[in-house]
Formats: structure tokens, C-alpha cells, sequence
């Protein structure tokens, strides 16, 4: 077999076409592996080879910069083609991820104050990350809050405030707002899901702090590729500086992956990728609630249909993840019952919402999510089955 191969779950053997039956649904992660057939599609013109003596340097010889002005532009053809934010008038960062620009942003929000700073995530559920980070790094007077009710009771904290918002969610996939306001409350906006893939885009967003991720744009999270759009050109220098002290900027070879990637999505009209990945994310959702129409047990989470300026048309949800609750009283440990049925899932305790809860990804391969379809209907028509 080839070393660098593996095999997808459920297939084994030296060329991986061993089926094994009885193996289980893996959707407990985040990889974006639905997108791999579009790369498939599009396989020679995405291909990045790279000359032994290419791009060296630490920077870019031109402007000796850290950050390809080439594909910063791309970035904003790509915003201005998907509709999802305006980019005029605003820097451009890059990251390792958006793994390390929310934490590069935590950062450049909290210097300068003398007060200690109350990080938190708009509500619950929220992607356990930024508690993790801020509690990791302790960032400067940094401390994690948990979700912004606790702070909208508590009036008398007089502190700095960081929220960060979600838009669309994870785990849920709905777009959400800011829950806190003020002169003392800053707003992280984590869209990294803010593409048509996962949701209707209402409005370009034009906030002044926003953070994309090229992992959910075009499916290569092992890239590590991420960049965050700023008003304020002092938060911009902060997180520059952030970049240039934790890791004298980001790969060069990254970066040359990323144009290229960004390059071909840019290809024609620009809205083959983005048709490509919201039919699939559709067509996976009508499957899932259909299925989910058939059982009194669990219920999936509701998101409304919405006129998205993307697809100039009203749509139908097409998220990222299913989050799904067990409603029975003795069903409290939810990621378990369906870890009994072969279906492996992420706790609702990971995003603070308890064990009631489990979170399925949308986002995997064909196989996986096959997969997931036939363990839920051997799970649900149990119900049928015992009456
Ligand atoms: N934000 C959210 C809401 C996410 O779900 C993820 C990854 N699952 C990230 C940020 C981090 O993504 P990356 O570092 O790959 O850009």
C-alpha cells in the first residue's frame, strides 16, 4: 500500500477495499472531507509542485513582507464573489488556522487596559476553543466568563469585555448576534461557517473584527490556513505583531497552496465550489430531517429558511453539523445511546450544553455520512419495532 494513504472508516485491508459491516458511523470530528470530490474534479489545475529552490525566504523578497499581496488579493476577489463580507477599506491578516488568529485577537483586544478582561462566548452552545485558549495562554488580565448571560446579570462588572460570536454557530449552524453591548464590549466574529455552503448570507458581513478559515472555504483544514479582516488599524498592528512574535509569519507554502486553491475557485463565474458544497450540505440535511420526522425519541435542531443574497433566492438549510437531543428521561447520556447504536458523535458537554446533547458532522466524506444514514434508520425503526 501507499504510506501516505489511509483509509477511509469502515475500509481496511492493504488497497483499503475491505468493507467491514459492523464497524460504526465516525462523525465526531470537524473534517471537511465532503469537499474532496471537487478537488477530484479539479485535480490538475489545484496540483501545487514547488521547485527545491522556491520561495526560501522568510518573506516575500518584494516587500519583504510576510503576507502574499497575490493572494490577499484573492482573498477579496473571494469575499466579493460569495457576498459573505466586505473587505474594502480593512486589513487583511493571515494565521496558522483560525485556530491561532482568535487567539492572536483575544491578544490585541486586551493589551492596553489596566482593567482585567472577561472573555466570553455569546451563548450556549459555543465551540469549547476559546474557553480552552483563553485559559491556556492566560493572555494578558485574560480571564474566560463562560457565555454572555452570565455577564448580562452582572451589572456591576466594570471591567473589559470580549465576546465572540459565532455566525453561523457550532454546533447548531444558526447566525447569531451579539448578546452584549457597550463602550467596554469588543466582538470577535468567528465565521469561519459564514460561506453559502452552511447558510443563507443575509447580508455581507461588515463587522469590524472577522475571522475566516480557509479549512471550511475549501475543505483543507491540514493546511492550517486561516485570515482575519480588520477595521482598526491599531487591533491590526497588535495582531500583526502577535503573528511575528508566536511564528515570524505564516508558510510560504501555505500561502502558495492557498492561491492556487483560491485561484481555481475563483475559476469561470466563480460559483462552482459554492454550488458544489451547498447541494451536497442540502441534500444531507432533507436526508437527516426526514429521517428525523420518523422519531419521537431525538429531535434535531430547527433552523428557518432564509433569502440569501448569495443564491439570490429563499433556501433551505444546508449546516455543517446535526445537533440532536434525547428528549427521553432515562436517555441522559446521548453521545452514549447512539455510541451503543455505532454511531460515533461529540458530546453536548464539549459545547457546554450537557450530555443530552450530541453533535453529528455533516461534513464528512460520502462513506461516513452513509454510513451515519443507515445506522439512524437501524436505531429509529427500533422504535416502531417495540411498539
Ligand atoms: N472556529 C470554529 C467555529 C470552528 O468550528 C473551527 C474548526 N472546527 C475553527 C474556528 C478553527 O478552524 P481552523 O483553525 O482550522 O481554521
Amino acid at each position: 500500500g501507499n504510506p501516505i494513504c489511509e483509509c477511509y472508516s469502515c475500509y481496511g485491508g492493504i488497497d483499503c477495499s475491505l468493507f467491514s459491516s459492523n464497524c460504526s458511523a465516525n462523525v465526531e470530528g470537524g473534517d471537511p472531507l465532503f469537499l474532496e470530490p471537487f478537488w477530484m474534479q479539479n485535480a490538475a489545475s489545484s496540483a501545487v509542485v514547488v521547485a527545491g529552490w522556491h520561495r526560501m525566504s522568510y518573506a516575500f523578497p518584494n516587500n519583504q513582507s510576510f503576507i502574499s499581496k497575490e493572494l490577499e488579493k484573492s482573498i477579496r476577489k473571494i469575499h466579493a464573489i460569495a457576498k459573505n463580507a466586505i473587505t474594502h477599506g480593512k486589513y487583511i491578516i493571515f494565521g496558522t488556522g483560525s485556530t491561532q488568529l482568535l487567539h492572536a485577537a483575544v491578544h490585541a483586544l486586551s493589551m492596553d487596559n489596566n482593567y482585567s478582561t472577561k472573555v466570553v462566548a455569546n451563548k450556549i452552545p459555543y465551540y469549547s476553543l476559546y474557553k480552552l485558549q483563553t485559559e491556556y495562554f492566560q493572555t494578558r488580565h485574560c480571564e474566560f466568563g463562560g457565555d454572555a448571560s452570565m455577564l448580562k446579570n452582572n451589572s456591576d462588572f466594570a471591567g473589559n469585555v470580549i465576546e465572540f460570536v459565532t455566525s453561523p454557530n457550532n454546533p447548531d449552524g444558526n447566525l447569531e448576534s451579539p448578546v452584549l453591548n457597550g463602550p467596554n464590549v469588543k466582538h470577535i466574529y468567528d465565521h469561519a461557517y459564514y460561506w453559502s455552503h452552511y447558510t443563507a448570507i443575509p447580508a455581507p458581513a461588515d463587522e469590524d473584527l472577522m475571522i475566516f478559515s480557509m479549512s471550511k472555504l475549501t475543505g483543507h483544514a491540514g493546511s492550517r490556513f486561516g485570515w482575519a479582516i480588520v477595521k482598526d488599524v491599531n487591533v491590526y498592528t497588535r495582531m500583526m505583531e502577535f503573528i511575528s512574535l508566536a511564528e515570524m509569519g505564516t508558510s510560504k507554502d501555505v500561502q502558495l497552496r492557498a492561491l492556487t486553491l483560491l485561484k481555481v475557485v475563483a475559476q469561470g463565474d466563480g460559483k462552482q465550489l459554492f454550488n458544489f458544497a451547498q447541494q451536497i450540505l442540502m441534500d444531507r440535511w432533507k436526508k437527516l430531517s426526514h429521517i428525523f420526522s420518523l422519531t419521537k425519541r431525538f429531535s434535531l435542531q430547527t433552523i428557518p429558511t432564509q433569502y440569501c443574497i448569495f443564491f439570490e433566492r429563499t433556501r433551505e438549510p444546508s449546516p455543517g453539523y446535526a445537533w440532536v437531543k434525547c428528549k427521553r428521561k432515562e436517555d441522559k447520556n446521548c453521545q452514549e445511546i447512539f455510541r451503543v447504536a455505532k454511531i460515533t458523535g461529540r458530546t453536548g458537554r464539549q459545547f457546554f450544553a450537557g450530555d443530552r446533547y450530541v453533535r453529528f458532522s455533516l461534513l464528512s466524506g460520502q462513506h461516513d455520512f452513509d454510513m451515519l444514514i443507515h445506522r439512524l434508520k437501524e436505531l429509529i425503526s427500533q422504535e416502531y419495532e417495540a411498539n
